[in-house]
């Protein structure tokens, strides 16, 4: 990204073989397409033919009412473009993704494109689709990782194998040096801190506050492990609510990557290792154990230092704001012409990250006030954590009204979560007020003729979902080779 930006700057990046990357993370949203590969100018195909990458219409969050079922988050889509309040009736009982066409299309196996009848020999392999919507991916971290290192290579970007053992401090603050492990002195201008959960510029060299949100988001821990898998690639990830926590599962050609996020507090890894071993009916052995403590950097940039990714905070895995946020900061931060670094710039900057975070964490603590009783975790969740108030705003009878002005207003670099995310897991955790849809059909005269609209919308959804690729049909078409 970097590059792409700054043509003519001198870029280098250095990593510590030693340390790794974290290496999961492997879910995304359709920012990571829309607002970093397609900005950059790497293919779509370039990932599913080298990095395992599938496609994604959804998050799928199950069993978090306790009753087995789940609901669907769908991204945004050009058929249904509001998940379609118009045809949910305010008193019908709530059936999760009757009038989403992703669900649908989830449901069916089927991606959000066609096949367009007319292809250019030779052209990219995506643009013989026609999308309904935007659209996400998942993919092996650690191969698209190798991906990106060597795409950026050959874009001129150097790469140095060592580790950092210092950063040099100048009398105004500004970092001047880096100290290489290997003997290597480098001279910076600018630094981008992304040493992950290690945190070694804006955490430990610059000391600067951490903003804890464990008090709303409580899990701590997670146990990530591989699955094999050969039959028909689900075209969502999915989050199982556990017994004390949850489990994502996340389907890459070949294989399922999951993991099981909880409260150290709560319960051992032991305990969840033996409620996988009863789900998946055999041993799970998880990677390794990673420990993270939900929060954010209030100042990600100081001086001539800016966190991006794990490194300037992290919330938790669900509904993969990770690798999303750090792209809006990327873009963010070259959108206010970095590195010409005035303090203006940085307190802007720092107060657009922490109500970006502020609202990740409020989207993600509304998934845990489903219905789900049955352990310590979740009979006591409400009464361990704090509700944030941007939960209590969305949640209270005029919220459609809070959201539905906020996307009008978002413009620029688009805070996250719309309106239609709210209300797709306020509605599959039994949050959303009836009330609300019901003033939404007063409100736009709805009531006329709505069963003949019903009616004609779920035939138009099946339509379109019909005319809709195969998940592995399209990803052939890609390049994959399944
Ligand atoms: C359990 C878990 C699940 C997650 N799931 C998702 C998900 O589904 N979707 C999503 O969007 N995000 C997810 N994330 C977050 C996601 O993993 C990260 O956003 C993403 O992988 C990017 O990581 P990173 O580059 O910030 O850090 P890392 O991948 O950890 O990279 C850090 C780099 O810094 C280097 N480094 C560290 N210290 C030094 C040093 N002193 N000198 C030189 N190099 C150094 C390391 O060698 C490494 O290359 C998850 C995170 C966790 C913990």
């Amino acid at each position: 990204m970097a590059r792409h930006f700054l043509p003519e700057a001198q870029i280098t990046v250095v990593e510590d073989p030693a340390a790794g990357i974290v290496g999961v993370g492997e879910g995304t949203t359709p920012h990571f397409v829309h607002h970093f590969l397609d900005v950059v100018g790497i293919p779509v195909w370039l990932l599913v033919r080298e990095a395992g990458a599938t496609i994604k219409n959804c998050f799928r969050h199950t069993d978090w009412n306790g009753d087995g079922t789940s609901y669907h988050h769908p991204f945004d889509d050009v058929v249904t473009p509001n998940t379609n309040l118009e045809s949910v009736h305010p008193e019908a009982p709530w059936r999760d993704g009757e009038f989403s066409f992703p669900a649908r299309a989830c449901e069916r196996g089927r991606v959000l494109f066609e096949a367009r009848l007319e292809h250019e020999e030779g052209a990219d392999p995506i643009r013989s689709l026609h999308a309904h919507g935007v659209f996400a991916l998942h993919f092996d971290a650690v191969r698209l990782a190798e991906l990106l290192a060597r795409v950026a290579e050959e874009r001129g970007v150097r790469r140095v194998r060592a580790r950092v053992a210092a950063f040099n401090r100048g009398p105004t603050g500004n970092v001047e040096h880096l100290f290489l492990e290997d003997g290597q002195l480098l001279d910076s201008d600018f630094v981008f801190d992304c040493t992950g959960l290690a945190r070694a510029v804006i955490g430990k060299l610059y000391e600067t506050p951490w903003h804890d949100a464990s008090t709303a988001l409580p899990c701590d821990r997670a146990l990530p492990f591989f699955v094999e898998h050969s039959g028909p690639l689900p075209v969502y990830s999915e989050s199982r609510a556990m017994r004390h926590g949850w489990l994502w599962t996340i389907p890459v050609q070949g294989r399922l990557g999951c993991g099981y996020v909880f409260d150290s507090r709560m319960a051992d890894a032991d305990t969840c290792l033996a409620e996988l071993q009863e789900r998946f009916g055999t041993a799970v052995r998880p990677v390794r154990t990673i420990d993270f403590s939900p929060g954010w950097f209030r100042r990600p940039w100081v001086h001539n230092c800016v966190a991006v990714g794990l490194a300037s905070g992290f919330l938790e895995p669900l509904e993969a704001t990770s690798i999303w946020f750090a792209v809006a900061s990327l873009n963010e931060l070259f959108r206010r012409e970095l590195p010409i670094a005035d303090e203006h710039a940085r307190t802007a900057f720092n107060g657009w990250f922490g109500t970006l975070m502020q609202r990740g964490a409020d989207f993600v603590h509304l998934h845990y006030l489903g219905r789900r009783r049955d352990t310590p975790f979740w009979q006591t969740f409400r009464d361990r954590t704090q509700r944030p108030e941007g939960v209590t705003a969305a949640l209270a009878p005029d919220g459609w009204r809070n959201w539905a002005g906020d996307d009008a207003g978002r413009g620029g670099n688009p805070l996250p979560f719309a309106y239609t995310s709210w209300r797709a897991v306020a509605g599959g955790t039994y949050n959303l007020d009836r009330r609300v849809l019901a003033q939404y059909w007063d409100y736009f005269g709805l009531h006329a003729g709505w069963e003949a609209r019903q009616a004609a919308e779920r035939a138009r959804i099946e339509r379109f979902v019909e005319r809709c690729l195969d998940h592995e049909a399209c990803l052939r078409r890609l390049g994959a080779r399944l």
